[in-house]
């Protein structure tokens, strides 16, 4: 396809790699760069979408997403270790869980084998960003990195002093159900289990503290500890521990120039709702579609950020409304024989 644009896409996270990949196919030229030699070893994003998967679907990786995925049929609630009410997923069979490194070993493994796609070790730091009417810079530099900020661009934050863990565990199937979710709720935090492809595998999500300070990550004796107490669950393995704030944002602006923000460089979701990953991808395809068209950069800017600034604040209430439906408060005050847990969705 002939194009007026040369795409740069900073980060190789899932924003960068669906950018590559879907300017690989329609034959526009790119490059893309990433800073870290070796991707994060700890879970972070598992479940997907239907339509982040229909986006999938168009690049041939719907099967093997499926074959590297297990299905999860709805969440649990539970309430100081009752259980309050359940949140059936609409089409099971299309929510998928599967480990965000797994997903990228498969995007990176099609952009390579289809396309011939080579990751370039660079940190984009050290780019000299211009704005040339020839260049697009696409930032998929993620939440951590503060490039976006040193090229101008703003973000509104929401405070939240939240601390949360995030691990791998395995629990036999006779004691917890592979099939859900399960969400346990307590007066003093939360602890999630999402089950992972691997049978018996649950990712783990959870309080750790409440405090705006910085919080180390303690030793994982601890967390297996806390959540034994709590769960009255006994854990035969745990690993991959992480810590992190809860906190969500959105930047004012998606374009600046020939700039454009993808994925969470352009926001951060609270975990409810499973919004990071599937923002991600959904952006990274419709701006990589509006690049290829050839529009000026003014009417990609348009189009894009007309579009998401009003999609993730509508996906910003519904998980701050599902996190209030599980709220302790909340659940503490629920007749279970009257009430039921409804998805705002
Ligand atoms: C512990 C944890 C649990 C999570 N759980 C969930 C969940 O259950 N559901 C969900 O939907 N989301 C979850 N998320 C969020 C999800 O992981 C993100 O939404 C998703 O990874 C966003 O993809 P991305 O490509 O935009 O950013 P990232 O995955 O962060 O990728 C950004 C990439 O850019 C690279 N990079 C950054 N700066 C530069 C630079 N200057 N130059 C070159 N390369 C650079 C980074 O090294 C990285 O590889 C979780 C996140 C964490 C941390």
């Amino acid at each position: 396809m002939s194009t007026r644009y040369f795409s740069h896409i900073i980060g190789a996270g899932p924003s960068g790699l669906c950018c590559a990949l879907n300017l690989a196919k329609n034959g526009v030229p790119f490059d893309i760069v990433e800073k870290n030699t070796n991707p994060p070893a700890t879970n972070r994003a598992i479940g997907l979408h239907h339509e982040t998967l229909d986006l999938l679907k168009q690049h041939d990786l719907y099967d093997p997403t499926k074959a590297n995925s297990t299905a999860i049929h709805g969440s649990r609630i539970y309430f100081n270790n009752q259980m309050k009410g359940f949140i059936p997923f609409q089409d099971p069979e299309n929510n998928f869980s599967i480990n965000q490194q797994d997903l990228e070993k498969l995007l990176l493994e099609h952009l390579t084998t289809q396309y011939g796609t080579q990751i370039i070790s660079e940190d984009g730091n050290d780019k000299l960003f211009s704005s040339n009417e020839e260049n697009v810079i696409l930032l998929c530099t993620g939440a951590r990195d503060n490039l976006p900020q040193k090229l101008g661009f703003k973000r509104k934050t929401f405070p939240n002093d939240e601390v949360s863990f995030s691990c791998d565990c395995i629990i036999p199937e006779t004691k917890l159900n592979h099939r859900f979710m399960h969400q346990m709720i307590y007066p003093d935090g939360r602890i999630v289990f999402t089950p992972l492809p691997q049978k018996n595998l649950f990712k783990v999500t959870g309080t750790y503290a409440f405090t705006n300070e910085r919080v180390s990550i303690p030793p994982l004796q601890e967390i297996h500890q806390l959540i034994e107490d709590k769960t009255k669950i006994t854990l035969d393995e745990i690993a991959n521990l992480s810590l992190y704030r809860l906190q969500a944002s959105q930047s004012l602006a998606y374009g600046k120039n020939n700039m454009f923000l993808v994925g969470d460089a352009g926001q951060n979701f609270l975990p409810h709702g499973a919004f990071g990953l599937n923002t991600a991808i959904q952006q990274a395809f419709h701006l990589s579609d509006l690049i290829c068209q050839n529009l000026p950069f003014h009417s990609i800017q348009t189009q894009y950020h007309n579009y998401w600034k009003r999609k993730v604040e509508e996906r910003l209430s519904i998980s701050q409304q599902l996190a209030q439906r599980v709220s302790p408060s909340r659940l503490a005050q629920m007749d279970l024989t009257k009430e039921k847990i409804h998805s705002p969705s």
